[in-house]
């Protein structure tokens, strides 16, 4: 149940829930409201050590260094874009990525996390599948990601002033780390720590279908969002090959059983990536519509358009496609709206994160095709 790091052999505290940390604290002897202060320390006042926590007694703060720890993720670079996106290149005690991404909004700013370092699903419009499956993240892996971005933009421990959204959208499949993933979930959602509820987290899949199945059974879940980027098996099972374990029908009945479980005026999201000349015909958009139309979703469609990076073979669809993509989707009753990119100039844009040192030039893409 505790989470062992396998090379140093500590816990990562910042992994455990508050029952967890009470059975911890239990075992080493402590009293039960020790629990409750290092709890709070982690994720209320954001310390990423214990020698910060000085309401824990000196003595106590020595021995638990000796079996446990407060943090294992460090911060090797951290880009800026020029519209303010922040991407944080971080590596594991074991020397792997991770990779977290911050993005203002004007209303609350969003953290987009990461749930495995690389990938083992082989989309081929996405930068991130071309490291393979590095590692699952640990829950308190995907904890830290979060500490650490609010403790860089905020300041130590301080509150973000209109809260914060987050979003599973980063380096890996969600769905394939499920477990860690919830439990991280779980650990925010804590009114005594960080109190990010579920309410305020998106995780998007590309279509892991027991897992969507599993989600619905459980009361206190996230939004969900499903990686559709093609309207049929054929083109999908070309770029997005997982669509070949589990093709549209099964997503799509998944998606209905799924739809039982939505809140009044809630509605789950279908992420369609632009690729020019590859998915984004009248004919594709007009399949979608269909496709979605035919299963009666409550759902939405974001297009997005697609983020270039050397060396992958596609270029965005021209924003005049994206129009009308658009408007053919709505003049068929589905909602669709068109998402702005973010931080492309340094690979934080959906689809980018492959732990690359170095920005994206994106002059060389031609001005006409650039969105
Ligand atoms: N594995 C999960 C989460 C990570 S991908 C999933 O597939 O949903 C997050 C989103 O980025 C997905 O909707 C994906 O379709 C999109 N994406 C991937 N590569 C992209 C690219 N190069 N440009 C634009 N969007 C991309």
């Amino acid at each position: 149940m505790l989470e062992l790091n396998q090379m140093e052999k500590r816990t990562n505290l910042a992994g455990l829930t508050l029952d967890e940390l009470a059975c911890f604290m239990q075992q080493a002897g402590q009293p039960s409201y020790r629990a409750r202060q290092v709890f709070s320390g982690l994720h209320e006042r954001r310390l990423q050590s214990f020698a910060e926590m000085t309401d824990l007694p000196k003595a106590f703060r020595e021995r638990l260094s000796e079996t446990a720890t407060a943090s294992t993720l460090t911060v090797e670079s951290r880009y800026l874009s020029e519209d303010g996106t922040r991407r944080y290149l971080m590596k594991t005690h074991d020397n792997l990525p991770v990779e977290t991404v911050f993005i203002p909004e004007e209303r609350r700013d969003t953290i987009c996390f990461s749930s495995q370092s690389g990938c083992p699903l082989q989309c081929t419009f996405c930068l991130t599948a071309q490291l393979g499956l590095l590692r699952s993240l640990t829950a308190g892996e995907i904890v830290e990601q979060i500490i650490i971005v609010l403790n860089d933009v905020y300041g130590g421990g301080e509150k973000p002033p209109h809260g914060t959204n987050l979003v599973g959208m980063g380096a890996g499949e969600p769905f394939l780390n499920f477990e860690s993933l919830m439990k991280a979930l779980e650990i925010m959602s804590d009114p005594h720590g960080l109190f990010i509820v579920p309410h305020r987290v998106t995780v998007s899949t590309a279509g892991i279908v027991p897992r969507i199945r599993e989600l619905a059974t459980i009361a206190t879940r996230p939004h969900l969002a499903i990686s559709l980027a093609a309207p049929t098996d054929e083109l999908r099972n070309e770029l997005m090959p997982i669509n070949k374990k589990w093709p549209l029908e099964d997503l799509l009945a998944a998606c209905k059983e799924f739809e039982q479980t939505l809140k009044p005026g809630e509605l789950f999201t279908f992420e369609y990536v632009m690729l020019d000349g590859v998915n984004d015909s009248d004919e594709h958009a007009r399949q979608l519509a269909n496709l979605l139309n035919r299963h009666a979703l409550r759902a939405k469609v974001n297009l997005i358009p697609h983020n270039p990076a050397d060396p992958l073979p596609y270029l965005p669809s021209p924003s005049y496609r994206v129009e009308q993509f658009k408007s053919i989707l709505e003049s068929k009753g589905v909602r669709a709206f068109i998402r702005r990119p973010r931080g492309r100039d340094i690979f934080a844009a959906c689809g980018q994160l492959a732990a690359r040192r170095e920005t994206n030039n994106i002059q060389s893409i031609p001005q006409s095709i650039a969105t």
